[in-house]
C-alpha cells in the first residue's frame, strides 16, 4: 500500500512549492555558509553570526518541510526570515551595493512560493523599505549616481514583480481550469463521480445530515440510440442533465455516474423528502418534449433512492443501496421510484 503525502487532497501548487522550498532551504544554507567563511575573513563578525544563525536554521527546517501539513506557514516564515535578513544585510554599514540584488529576486522568490494574494502588499512594503535603505546608503555611490543608474534598479525590479505576478496569475488559471476538467464530465458538463466522492465525504463529515442519494437510470435508452443515432442520445443525455440541473437546490450535487446513469446528492434530506424530490424528477423527465426530426422521444426513468443518518458514512455502501432499489425500480416495471 502506497503511504499517504502531505500533499495528497490539495492544490497541485502543494507538491511543486514543497520542492522548491526545499531546493531554497539547501541554496540558503550552501550561501549562507559561504556568507559566513566571506564575512570571517572580512571581519565582519556581527553579519557572520546573522549569517550562521540562517544557515543552521535552514538546516534544521529541511526535514520539516518534506513532512508538513502546513507548508503555507512555513513559506511565510522562510520568506519572513529572507526579507529580515536582506534588510538587515542592506543596513549593514560594511556591505556592498550588490546586496540590492538579492531584494531584486525577492518578488519573485515570493510568488512562486505563495501565490498572488499573500504576496502583494507585504512584497510592496518589503521593496519599498529596501529601496529607501539602499538609497540611503548607496545613493551618492558613483555606480548609482550615474545617469540611467537608478532607472536601471527600478525598471529591473519592477519587471521582476510584475513577470514574476503574471506568471503565477497565468499558472493559477491553468490549475483551476484542470482542476475544473478533473471533475467535470465533458459531456453533461455535470459532476464526475471523483467530484461526487468529494461532496459526499464533506457532507458526510461536516454533518449535512440526513443525507440522501439518488441513483437515477434511463429506460431504454439504448432503443433511442439504436433508432435515433447516438448523436440524438447525446442531446437527450444533455436535456436531460438540465432538467436535473433546474429541478435540484444549490446545494445538491448532481453527477452523471457514466452512460445513462445519473446520481444526485441530496445534503439534509431525509427519506421522505428524497423520495419527493426523485419523483418530481421522474414527473419531470416524463414530461419532457423531446424531438428528434419528427419523432416524438418518450423518456422515462427508474429512480432509486437510499438514505442514511450517520456521520462519516462512504460512498460506496449509499450507491450500493441505491442501486439496488434502482434494479427493484426497472424489475417492478420502470418508470418508477422505490425508496
Ligand atoms: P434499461 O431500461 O434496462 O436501463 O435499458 P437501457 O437501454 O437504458 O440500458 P442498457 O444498459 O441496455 O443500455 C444503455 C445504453 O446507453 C447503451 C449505450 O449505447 C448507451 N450509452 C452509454 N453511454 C452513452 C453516451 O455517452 N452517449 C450515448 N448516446 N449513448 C450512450
Ligand atoms: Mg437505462
Ligand atoms: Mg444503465
Amino acid at each position: 500500500m502506497s503511504r499517504a503525502s502531505p500533499d495528497d487532497g490539495m492544490p497541485l501548487s502543494h507538491r511543486h512549492r514543497r520542492k522548491l522550498l526545499t531546493l531554497l532551504l539547501m541554496f540558503t544554507a550552501l550561501f549562507g555558509a559561504i556568507f559566513v567563511v566571506v564575512n570571517f575573513f572580512g571581519a565582519r563578525y556581527a553579519l557572520m553570526a546573522v549569517e550562521m544563525a540562517l544557515t543552521l536554521l535552514t538546516l534544521s527546517l529541511l526535514p520539516v518541510v518534506r513532512t508538513t501539513y502546513h507548508l503555507r506557514r512555513w513559506c511565510l516564515c522562510y520568506l519572513g526570515l529572507l526579507y529580515a535578513a536582506t534588510i538587515y544585510a542592506l543596513a549593514s554599514p560594511t556591505t556592498s551595493v550588490t546586496v540590492f540584488s538579492w531584494v531584486m529576486i525577492m518578488p519573485l522568490t515570493a510568488h512562486l512560493l505563495l501565490g498572488r494574494r499573500l504576496v502583494g502588499l507585504f512584497s510592496v512594503f518589503y521593496l519599498a523599505v529596501a529601496a529607501g535603505l539602499f538609497f540611503w546608503r548607496f545613493g551618492t555611490d558613483v555606480a548609482v549616481s550615474a545617469p540611467g543608474a537608478t532607472a536601471n534598479i527600478v525598471a529591473v525590479t519592477i519587471w521582476t514583480y510584475l513577470f514574476s505576478y503574471f506568471y503565477e496569475a497565468s499558472r493559477e488559471s491553468a490549475e483551476q481550469q484542470l482542476s475544473q476538467q478533473a471533475l467535470t464530465d465533458s459531456l453533461t458538463g455535470l459532476a464526475n463521480r471523483v467530484h461526487l466522492e468529494q461532496a459526499f465525504h464533506r457532507a458526510a463529515n461536516e454533518g449535512a445530515l440526513p443525507l440522501s442519494v439518488l441513483i437515477l437510470d434511463l429506460d431504454h435508452f439504448k432503443r433511442i440510440n439504436d433508432e435515433h443515432g447516438h448523436a440524438c442520445g447525446d442531446a437527450v443525455l444533455k436535456k436531460i442533465a438540465d432538467t436535473l440541473r433546474e429541478q435540484t437546490r444549490v446545494d445538491d450535487v448532481v453527477c452523471r455516474l457514466g452512460g445513462e446513469e445519473f446520481c444526485i446528492l441530496l445534503p439534509r434530506t431525509d427519506s421522505d423528502a428524497a423520495y419527493r424530490m426523485a419523483e418530481r424528477l421522474r414527473e419531470a423527465i416524463e414530461a419532457l418534449c423531446c424531438r428528434h426530426n419528427d419523432a416524438l422521444l418518450a423518456l422515462t426513468a427508474s429512480i432509486g433512492v437510499a438514505s442514511t443518518v450517520k456521520r462519516g458514512g462512504h460512498l460506496d455502501p449509499m450507491l450500493h443501496a441505491a442501486d439496488e432499489k434502482l434494479y427493484q425500480a426497472k424489475f417492478g416495471g420502470r418508470n418508477r421510484v422505490v425508496c
